[in-house]
């Protein structure tokens, strides 16, 4: 029979599998079962509905088989099984997003081979301990049934086979034991008993498994003889091997660490280890359990719209909906869990669970939880809480920006950004409470990096004053404090954009005085630089810089190259103030050749406004103009 090839990426897999030196072989079991978990799954919940599945929840199991003489070890369900088709599919290709999501981990670090070790790699993981793997299957509802068969790299065949019963049977020719590797320890019922006890005990499934006894053969009454040594005889027994009690049923003081862990990287394919396990048992209107994860990073797809949110909804055990996104708000949308309530009724339709009101009081309950979840966290756990936001912090700020603003209130202190002047992330509270007495407003700068945003003048100018300020640099970020407006009665304010409102009233009045006095200067300029600038003012701002560019009207900047980027065409003119520092040295030559030389004023206005281009990270509209206007002036 002619062999298939394997497509590229699975070959890839396949041969790490069967080449890795590899020490955590035995997972292998795990993946096996639990994709037998998932198959009966699928019919258990069929079964709500098609009468014909002919199957009650008790009747579903995983059995495990073993040929000591053959060196086969068996995994069988009776889930729904795999048609031809998706035999091809599923165990030719590499279509799972979680195996997708591991190879583009390879990609990333080919030689962290230890990688495997940690996660859920699936099927292929079989080919770390067999040389051969067959499955036999027959799909629900279908006559025929078919064998998949592989030794490995060279390709695969299937053809039609016997089989009875519906389901799937995942049969393994191990590999011959070496010196230093015994694959033949995974026919020991010893050894079987517990990996399943260890990787697979949650599986809501019995596990069963053919073990070998022994017990005390009974002697018939008469023939009872106390000198004699007891008489033993062997006799086999279809054990179940598995507690079936899912994590989230247990009791919080029952799970280790290493369970909660193993489990979420089990179940959600991930090979790093969450960052916060948030076990809930809530018994009251609605009777529910939760289990949620926050997730150490981000999944490569979150930010797209190729991200499932949502929790498993389990209806006492049996899982009913694999996302079921109205259990958690949008901008938690990283949280990953389970929620599992007898109060809902098992064949519930979709639509109809929409509207649930059960459903959303969980949903609300939830949200509070991992609100409190993230704050302790910020509070007690600050560096995991750190590498939570740079996965997730973006989301919250939507979270904020979105939905004018609803959400604000719950998620404000959730927030982070980057302090220039402790030179860390620090907490909008933080923040104000490390304010100077005097300090009245929540100082902001917003641009492409932080080091160009501490080049601003205005930086400067509060560096001086012995103010902090927050560095914004994300895209969203901007439109955080414009959302906010203001964060325990402090209102924001942009360094770029805002007046800064530092001067005191003797300053103040010092400064309608050198206004008056520039009256003239400052009429010249908006002449000279017509087109270029709405106006010309005097800013108290500067610190050391002699000008800077303001945008009029609010909007910053940063914002304008925004909406630009969204939107190519759409015609946002800016308008442009100058902003003067009355006490630079070049700026009060420049007043002076204002009313003595204004030929070469003109060239001086020019080249002051050239300067409030770059430091507004602004393009210079014509710059060989400009670079033949600096060399006249040399
Ligand atoms: P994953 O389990 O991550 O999806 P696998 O490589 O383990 O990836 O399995 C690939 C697919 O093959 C599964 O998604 C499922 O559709 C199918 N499959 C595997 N084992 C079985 C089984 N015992 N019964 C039915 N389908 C199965």
């Amino acid at each position: 029979m002619a062999k298939k090839q394997f497509k590229a990426e699975s070959k890839r897999l396949l041969d790490m599998m069967i080449n890795s030196i590899y020490t955590h072989q035995e997972i292998f079991l795990r993946e096996l079962i639990s994709n037998a978990s998932d198959a009966i799954d699928k019919l258990a919940y069929l079964s709500l509905t098609d009468q014909n599945v002919g199957l009650n929840r008790e009747d579903f199991a995983i059995e495990l088989r073993v040929d000591k003489k053959l060196g086969l070890l068996t995994v069988c369900d009776n889930g729904i099984g795999m048609s031809k088709d998706e035999m091809e599919q599923n165990l030719g290709t590499i279509a799972k997003s979680g195996s997708l999501q591991f190879k583009q981990e390879l990609d990333k670090d080919q030689t962290d081979v230890d990688i495997i070790g940690q996660f859920g790699v699936g099927f292929y993981s079989a080919f770390m301990v067999a040389d051969t793997v067959t499955v036999l299957s027959k799909k629900y509802g279908e006559e025929e049934a078919w064998m998949w068969q592989s030794s490995g790299a060279d390709g695969y065949s299937i053809s039609p086979c016997e089989k009875t019963t519906v389901g799937t049977e995942v049969i393994l020719k191990l590999k011959a034991d070496t010196d230093d590797e015994k694959f033949s320890r995974f026919l020991e019922q010893y050894e079987l008993q517990n990996l399943v006890k260890k990787y697979s005990d949650y599986i809501r499934y019995p596990i069963r498994m053919e073990m070998e006894k022994s017990r005390r053969k009974e002697v018939p009454e008469g023939e009872k003889d106390e000198e004699k040594e007891p008489q033993w005889e062997s006799y086999t027994e279809l054990c179940t091997l598995n507690s079936m009690i899912p994590v989230w049923m247990r009791a919080k003081k029952d799970v280790s660490d290493e369970e909660y862990d193993g489990f979420y990287k089990d179940k959600f394919f991930d090979y790093e280890k969450p960052l916060a396990h948030l076990p809930i048992s809530v018994e009251g209107a609605v009777t529910y359990k939760a289990l949620l994860y926050i997730p150490a990073k981000a999944p490569y797809d979150f930010y797209t719209k190729d991200y499932k949110k949502g929790l498993q909804l389990y209806s006492s055990g049996v899982m009913i909906m694999e996302h079921c996104e109205d259990l958690i708000p949008d901008y938690f949308r990283f949280v990953r869990g389970v929620v599992d309530t007898a109060d809902l009724s098992l064949n519930i339709s979709r639509e109809l669970l929409q509207h649930n009101r059960q459903l959303s009081i969980i949903s609300s309950n939830l949200e509070k939880k991992i609100r409190q979840e993230l704050l302790s966290m910020q509070k007690d756990r600050r560096e995991d809480y750190e590498k939570f936001f740079a996965a997730f912090g973006r989301q919250l700020k939507y979270g904020i920006v979105n939905e004018y603003g609803m959400h604000k209130e719950a998620l404000q202190d959730l927030l982070l950004f980057w302090s220039a002047g402790k030179q860390k992330p620090v907490s909008l509270k933080e923040y104000v409470e490390a304010m100077p007495e005097e300090q009245k407003h929540i100082y902001f700068a917003a641009g492409e990096s932080n080091a160009r945003l501490a080049q601003l003048p205005q930086y400067q100018r509060l560096q001086q004053k012995g103010y902090d300020v927050l560095f914004m640099t994300e895209e969203v970020d901007e439109f955080v404090p414009r959302t906010l407006m203001n964060y325990m009665e402090k209102d924001f304010r942009n360094l770029a954009t805002d007046d800064l409102d530092l001067s005191t009233e003797e300053e103040k009045k010092a400064a309608e005085a050198a206004t008056a006095d520039w009256k003239e200067g400052l009429e010249f300029l908006k002449t000279t630089l017509e087109g270029k600038i709405a106006r010309a003012e005097l800013s108290a701002d500067l610190g050391s810089h002699p000008v800077c560019l303001v945008p009029e009207g609010g909007m910053s900047f940063e914002m304008e190259k925004y909406f630009k980027r969204m939107n190519p065409d759409m015609p946002i003119p800016m308008e442009k103030v100058l902003q003067l520092n009355p006490e630079h040295p070049a700026v009060q030559k420049l007043k002076t050749l204002i009313s003595g030389e204004p030929e070469r004023a003109k060239q001086y206005a020019e080249l002051l406004y050239a300067q409030g281009l770059i430091l507004a990270d602004l393009p210079i509209e014509d710059p060989q103009a400009y670079t033949e206007l600096v060399c006249s002036l040399l």
